[in-house]
């Protein structure tokens, strides 16, 4: 004859195998009421789960801009500029300048905008300039 028991863990009810022996309904329910007992269950439930701080939105940046064109070839008219400046300038210091010496670096100095010929016209027509003061390419 089989008497019903009540399961320690979960109060169901439930026919022991074992007379005695048997507190709980099932192997799930002896291991979850040990751990119960031990703090273990309860420190799992009370933990919480560690929040994902992975962006969900894991966007490459935009690279840098790229160098126009116009950035381009106003960089080295820049440097040609300069060039054409410095040796002037150098050449006056260390010898007597020549009168070309001399008229080149006043149309140099004398005009802001110096005509870039490398370059197209914008579709306005109008023709690029480097601009001496600023440095920029500009269209007069
Ligand atoms: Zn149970």
């Amino acid at each position: 004859m089989k008497k019903k028991e009540i399961c320690s863990y979960c109060g169901d009810e439930y026919l022991p195998t074992r007379r005695g022996a048997q507190k709980f309904c099932s192997n799930s329910c002896r291991s979850l009421n040990w751990r119960k007992k031990k703090g273990i269950g309860q420190l799992i439930k009370d933990v919480p789960g560690p929040k994902s701080e992975v962006p969900q939105n894991n966007k490459i940046p935009n690279p840098p801009e790229r160098m126009s064109l116009a950035g381009v070839g106003n960089a080295a008219t820049g440097v040609a500029v300069a060039e054409v400046a410095k040796r002037l300038l150098t050449a006056e210091e260390n010898r007597p300048a020549t009168k070309k010496d001399i008229q080149e670096l006043k149309a140099l100095l004398k005009s802001r905008y110096l005509l870039i010929r490398n370059l197209k016209r914008d579709n306005m027509g109008r023709n690029p300039y480097y601009d001496v003061l600023t440095g920029n390419l500009v269209y007069l």
